[in-house]
């Protein structure tokens, strides 16, 4: 199955297999990643308006190019202060995306694991920032320091000797980069009925 650099502005696929209550499910890929694009052609050139970003697509803007732009919102690609939209530095962008805000990403990155979702917890954290365009290194760097600063190592259940240890037996989530979603909402049931 063909994958795509650019994931779906709803339900975030990367291949033809969407989540079933989709908005753009059967949208034609090249329609998605026009849409992306377009959009960031225009943001590359510098700061724009939302006016302006819209009428520069003039005759093209449509749902898809809103959802992207969302998506690019939402995932810290872009940010917009005072109406005018920003294209984040690359260096921006990775210190944005180190603290998921969105949920159920932010219980399992702000609360850690406990032990009953250590394996879900941990494959979310490391499928997401593989979504989010982090290297392995980074991926390894963050999720190891994630570990360690909330609690999760403490409170035990590992069969791995450290951190570093455990995460790098996990590197085929990352190389595979299967999604993230599913473990994350069955992790933040168990961690919130923890809690
Ligand atoms: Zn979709």
């Amino acid at each position: 199955m063909p994958q795509f650099d650019y994931p779906c502005p709803d339900c975030r696929a990367t291949n033809s297999l969407h989540d079933v209550d989709c908005r753009f499910e059967g949208t034609p890929w090249p329609a998605v990643e026009k849409a992306y694009v377009d959009v960031v052609a225009r943001l590359t050139a510098g700061p724009v308006s939302a006016d302006d970003l819209e009428s520069n697509v003039h005759g093209d803007w449509d749902n898809l190019h809103r959802a992207a732009l969302q998506r690019l919102e939402r995932d810290g690609r872009v940010s917009e202060a005072n109406g005018v939209l920003r294209l984040l530095t690359a260096e921006e962008f990775r210190e944005e995306v180190s603290e998921p805000t969105a949920e159920p990403m932010k219980t399992i990155y702000r609360r850690g694991s406990v032990p009953g979702c250590h394996d879900n917890a941990v494959f979310a954290m490391i499928a997401w920032y593989e979504m989010v365009g982090l290297s392995w290194s980074e991926t390894r760097e963050k999720v190891v320091s994630w570990l360690e600063e909330s609690g999760t190592w403490s409170r035990g259940g590992f069969e791995e000797a450290t951190p570093a240890q455990l995460v790098d037996s996990k590197r085929h989530v990352y190389e595979a980069g299967y999604g993230w979603k599913e473990k994350a909402q069955s992790a933040k049931r168990v961690i919130d009925r923890h809690h």
